[in-house]
């Protein structure tokens, strides 16, 4: 089978196996075991991988808090800076188009007496930014917009984003998991206070994020929500992983070398699979903007195609449909709909996720193959007229 589905999870890169293998038996200890040799060889690696996940941000290693992914990460930062900044205010300000990591996060915090402003987004599937700045108010402490889209890799305007939050004195959290090793990402330069991001998007393994928390002007302070030990400076207690620290530094270092080069590749295969796609089927339309966009991300309706039977006619490729399959009510995606797609496009949409390993021979497959099922599908239906 071929793996089109890089926005899920990534392949671990063999290089990054093998700098994590001596972590799981020679070099066991408890990176805060202060005692003795077995301790400080794992905290010596725990810092070395701190320092390379702050080099692919433009960070301090001090500003890095290791958690178990984008979901805690998500987690810390809002209902850290809700508890911590309750005196100041209650209100937070987020997008439509988030993760459920953000969202949901959100709603339990409404639950506890905050107020969430959840912006719409344009068609394109950015955040209109005059909007943004109305929704600014003297009780808000938090806006929290991600980098890219996990579905349609829109790429919101961070650095315009952070200037308005610096310039009205309110905290700025980014969900950066998708694009944190795939596209620069400059926590100065961009003005961002905190930065989630994760080590299985970016070729590294399961069940390791972390969080980037300003340290200087101004210094981003959070209530732990994790409480134990006392580690990661008291924002997040518990026994680190090392071996999957090491792993994750070793992915971004990775990252950081080659994404000149693999971004352009993914973009040439991802603009390959766009072209052939649309030239050869009609009533196709591209999800979001082409123009701010993830180089490894197509996202496609196919009008008169349900994406469930798309899904069962190209079973050798994995791919997303915006037809939520995992949830009972065969809800289309809520981010497609939030660009004012109608229920049926957005049922009828394949997220394509190019990755490392991805080779031209499986775009041009994959191509040939969802032209052919597309029209299979689309003789059978009786709305579609040939
Ligand atoms: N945020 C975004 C944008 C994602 O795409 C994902 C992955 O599904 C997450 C958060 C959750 O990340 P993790 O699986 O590390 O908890």
């Amino acid at each position: 089978p071929i793996y089109l589905d890089n926005h899920a999870t990534t392949p671990m890169d063999p290089k990054v196996l093998e700098a994590m293998m001596p972590y799981f038996l020679d070099s066991f200890g408890n990176a805060a075991s202060r005692n003795h040799s077995f301790g400080w060889v794992a905290e010596e690696a725990v810092e070395h991988a701190r320092k390379q996940l702050a080099d692919v941000i433009g960070a301090n290693s001090k500003e890095i808090v290791f958690t178990s992914g984008a979901t805690e990460s998500n987690n810390l930062a809002i209902k850290g800076v809700a508890e911590m900044y309750a005196q100041k205010g209650n209100h937070i300000i987020t997008a439509a188009t988030e993760h459920k990591a953000i969202l949901d996060t959100c709603k339990r915090l409404e639950k506890h007496g905050a107020r969430v402003t959840y912006l719409p987004v344009q068609t394109n599937g950015l955040v209109d930014l005059d909007q943004l700045r109305e929704a600014i108010t003297d009780k808000t402490i938090l806006v929290s917009i991600m980098y890219g889209n996990n579905e349609i890799g829109t790429i919101q305007d961070i650095q315009a984003i952070g200037k308005i939050c610096k310039e009205k004195g309110v905290l700025f959290h980014t969900d950066a998991t998708q694009a944190v090793g795939k596209i620069p990402v400059n926590v100065i330069s961009d003005n961002i206070d905190l930065l989630s991001f994760t080590a299985h998007k970016m070729y590294g393994p399961k069940g390791v994020g972390a969080l980037y928390v300003r340290r200087k002007s101004p210094r981003v302070q959070l209530t732990a929500q994790m409480d134990g030990g006392g580690h990661e400076r008291g924002m997040r207690s518990g026994t680190l992983n090392v071996p999957g620290i090491v792993g994750f530094g070793a992915a971004a270092a990775i990252c950081k070398d080659v994404m000149v080069e693999e971004s352009a590749r993914h973009a040439f295969l991802r603009d390959k699979l766009k072209d052939v796609l649309m030239a050869e089927l009609d009533e196709t339309y591209i999800n979001g903007t082409m123009e701010h966009r993830l180089p490894h991300n197509l996202n496609i309706s196919f009008a008169y195609v349900e994406g469930e039977s798309l899904l069962m006619g190209i079973n050798d490729i994995a791919v997303s449909s915006g037809s939520a399959c995992t949830s009972a009510t065969l809800e289309p995606s809520y981010v497609l709909k939030a660009l004012g797609a109608g229920d049926d496009l957005a049922h009828s949409s394949i997220r394509f996720g190019i990755g490392r390993f991805t080779t031209e021979e499986e775009v041009d497959y994959t191509a040939a193959k969802v032209i052919d099922v597309v029209r299979k599908l689309r003789e059978l239906s009786p709305l579609y007229d040939m």
